[in-house]
């Protein structure tokens, strides 16, 4: 008989957000290119690890590709609120990165008034897109058929809530990336664009699971974003993986679409949410499933062989999620992270849960739902403080309120470029000191997801072989299930378990080495 690991039962989930960002440089007295600046961010990191790639004392990875694109990767997680601590201390590294360049290249004679630009966004203004992923370990049962035909029209249609928004040459749309997706799945990320990535790399036990690699999605500053995004799709995928494993079908196949990249398309463009009918492979599976759920009456007689709206998608998603959760209720509460005692007191905000409350699922499916009936009823604004578009939105609106006449397409995309920027950039920080965007986390979490690990996953064995080699002055590297220490000697320890935080006995000896 084959040994599953424990959390190979029940809703236990790894997350991982890997971020890449856009260096630019303004304001240089003599040329400097963006490749040149990225280089200089490096440069400590290079001189400490001998690499451009490298694993950090919190367990996450760090690299640079060619190119000028910083790749932050988080360390894994348990949950959604861990896993946004993780990626909030990616976008401290980089900012402390960016300051640290921005020193050197202004004394290195390149202009008192050299500024780094460092953008957590997905597309720059020559017409280059780059990405953020999403990663989710999902039992090896779910099969890439249903990952196309159950997750795609779901992953599509969240974007009315998660897409960041972006102005482009004929206005706005709700996504950054819209154009530059192509194919639904595949395994191939540079030649052609899909929108999950099958390419087979579990950093885990192959026999019990997958990584789930989710290209199509944007990079977000808003963190209820990055929170929801993480949480929702785990929902979606607790009902897949059940429905997997029972050889079942869930519902979520019934809404297939019938061309996935052209509804990414419609979906970006429609500001209204309302508009656009996505067409589907099967209009009268989803009519049956429609039909036989009483909580779709009140929908207004939806008529699948017109296509559905992206609100409509979701809505059905929501609905088959809550009536799941319903009967899976205390096995899933089970698989979230439980509330971190060791966790630093802070102020809370009238509106906020505080942690046990972002870790709880009702919480998740209480945003789903709300978000989705304010998009319905046409109220962005009810949504504007935590979805990265209608925020950008109500910013321009805000100023064409205070300006009379038309305002200039390039001081619009110059706002745009202003909010994702985390090195230079005021608007996103602005709009959080005003307390017009949600928080839930704050600058203390994101110091402290920078030095500790999740206490909870490997990472916490990462990260502390990184900090005593660090410590030591030792050589060594690491991947996601490997960790390598090649001087003073040479051992290795292989931690293929993502769920183990316990040091095995390789591990140790690993340790009493350093
Ligand atoms: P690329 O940059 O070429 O897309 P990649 O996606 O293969 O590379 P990384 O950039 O190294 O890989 O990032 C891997 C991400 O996957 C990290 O955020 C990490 O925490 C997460 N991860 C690691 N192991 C697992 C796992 N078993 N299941 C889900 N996620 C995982
Ligand atoms: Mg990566
Ligand atoms: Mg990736």
């Amino acid at each position: 008989t084959v040994e599953r690991s424990p959390e190979f039962e029940g809703f236990a989930r790894i997350f991982g957000v890997e971020t890449e960002y856009g260096v630019s440089v303004t304001g240089a007295g003599r040329p400097v290119d963006a490749g040149q600046v990225a280089m200089t961010m490096f440069r400590p990191i290079v001189s400490r690890s001998r690499s451009t790639n490298t694993y950090l004392a919190n367990g996450s990875r760090l690299y640079l590709d060619v190119g000028s694109h910083p790749e932050y990767a988080t360390a894994e997680a348990r949950g959604p609120l861990d896993a946004l601590a993780q990626d909030m201390a990616g976008e401290l590294v980089m900012r402390r990165l960016a300051a640290q360049a921005q020193e050197q290249l202004r004394g290195a004679g390149y202009g008192e008034h050299l500024r780094v630009h460092v953008f957590k966004n997905n597309a720059d203004s020559a017409g280059h897109s780059f990405g953020c992923h999403e990663n989710y370990l999902v039992r090896r049962y779910v099969s890439l058929e249903q990952v196309e035909h159950e997750l795609l029209p779901f992953l599509i249609t969240r974007q009315l809530y998660t897409g960041a928004g972006r102005v482009t040459d004929e206005g706005f749309e709700i996504t950054q990336r819209a154009d530059y997706l192509d194919e639904a799945v595949s395994s191939a990320t540079t030649r052609s664009r899909p929108m999950v990535n099958t390419r087979d790399e579990p950093h885990a036990d192959p026999e019990e699971f997958r990584r789930l690699h989710v290209i199509i999605g944007d990079s977000n500053r808003s963190q209820w974003a990055t929170w929801m995004k993480l949480a929702v799709t785990h929902l979606v995928l607790c009902v897949i993986e059940e429905s997997a494993r029972l050889g079942r079908p869930s519902g979520f196949e019934s809404f297939a679409l019938a061309d996935p990249g052209e509804a990414n398309r419609a979906v970006s463009r429609d500001l209204t949410c309302r508009a656009s009918r996505l067409r589907l492979a099967d209009p009268s599976a989803a009519q049956a499933v429609l039909a036989a759920d009483p909580n779709f009456d009140d929908a207004g007689g939806l008529d699948p062989s017109a296509g559905l709206t992206a609100l409509e998608i979701q809505r059905a998603y929501l609905h088959i999620a809550e009536r799941f959760f319903a009967d899976h209720r205390d096995v899933m509460a089970a698989a979230m992270p439980s509330s971190d005692d060791d966790a630093p007191e802070r102020p809370e905000h009238p509106e906020d849960p505080g942690r046990d409350g972002w870790n709880s699922l009702d919480r998740v499916f209480g945003e789903w739902r709300r978000t989705l009936d304010a998009l319905e009823a046409g109220d962005r604004d009810a949504v504007a403080d935590r979805v990265d578009w209608a925020a950008k939105l109500r910013l321009f609106e805000a100023l064409h309120a205070r300006r009379s006449g038309a305002i200039a397409q390039s001081k619009l995309a110059q706002l745009d470029m202003d909010y994702h920027d985390i090195a230079s950039g005021t608007v996103y920080e602005s709009l959080l000191r005003r307390g017009m965007m949600i928080r839930l986390l704050d600058d203390a979490d994101a110091r402290r997801a920078l030095g500790e690990p999740p206490a909870d996953t490997r990472a916490v064995l990462r990260g502390r072989f990184v900090a005593a080699a660090l410590d030591a002055g030792a050589q060594f590297s690491c991947d996601w299930t490997r960790l390598t220490l090649t001087s003073p000697e040479h051992r290795e320890a292989v931690i293929l378990d993502p769920f183990g935080a316990a040091p095995t006995d390789d591990y140790e000896r690993l340790m009493a080495a350093l």
